[in-house]
């Protein structure tokens, strides 16, 4: 998005600006604590001069546009989160089953089982409002309270993703902290989603914003 108007959220547009344009650089790859399949760069823009037919939308019509794509981007990721967590919980009850520890399997422990039964509840609750959320957004005449519903329930699923998987490298003790294990990798995946897309904190704004206070 850029400012093709005066000053505050109606002054913005979308545009296309392509690779090779003059002015559009991008950053080295920067090293990140996890989500390594995807690379992420710094993109810089000064002075590129861009052609109106590249512009989407109307002129200085951005806001609503990026508004209602913020919905739908945080309603994926916390589908992702749901999707992450539920791969943690499998990961660790088909360890816990298998690892044996004092002569028995670590579900022979009611601590464990405990552990795991906490998991599956959260990650129920974090499924079924993510679920609700994307049937009321996408309902036809969409869903007045869009931004808050999409926001409350990628707070839930990301709060629910960082215990799921904080609990899955408990679970496989030291292993889960070795490189090898998929737990290990989720664990440092799961740590991006309170901060991508729109922060925690941003999110709980969003949501008073919503709720009229
Ligand atoms: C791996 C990765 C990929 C990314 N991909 C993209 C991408 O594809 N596209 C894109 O546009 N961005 C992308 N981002 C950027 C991401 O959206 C931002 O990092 C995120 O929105 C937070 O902004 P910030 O880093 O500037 O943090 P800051 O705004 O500096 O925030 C720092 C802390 O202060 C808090 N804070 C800031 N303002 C307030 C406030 N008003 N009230 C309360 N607390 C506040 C924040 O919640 C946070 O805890 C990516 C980031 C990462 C790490």
């Amino acid at each position: 998005a850029g400012r093709t108007g005066g000053p505050g959220h109606g002054g913005v547009s979308l545009l296309v600006i392509e690779a090779g344009t003059p002015g559009f650089t991008v950053s080295k790859k920067l090293r990140k604590t996890g989500w390594w399949a995807s690379d992420t760069a710094e993109l810089h823009f000064d002075g590129c001069r861009v052609p109106v037919a590249n512009r989407i939308g109307p002129e200085n019509g951005a806001f609503p546009m990026i508004m209602m794509n913020f919905a739908s981007e945080r309603l994926m990721l916390a589908g992702q989160c749901v999707a992450i967590a539920e791969l943690a919980y499998r990961e660790s009850v088909a360890y816990a089953r298998e690892r044996k520890a004092f002569g028995k399997s670590l579900t022979g422990f009611q601590v464990t089982r405990h552990k795991l039964a906490d998991m599956a509840t959260r990650l129920a609750a974090a499924r079924a409002l993510t679920g609700e959320c994307v049937q009321r957004v996408l309902r036809p005449g969409g869903d007045m309270q869009a931004a808050g519903l999409a926001a409350m329930a990628k707070n839930t699923a990301t709060d629910m993703c960082s215990f799921v998987c904080d609990q899955a490298v408990q679970i496989h003790g030291g292993y889960g902290y070795m490189r090898e294990t998929l737990v290990e990798r989720l664990f440092r995946d799961a740590r991006l989603y309170p901060i991508g897309g729109g922060t925690r904190e941003i999110m709980n704004e969003v949501i008073a914003k919503t709720e009229g206070y």
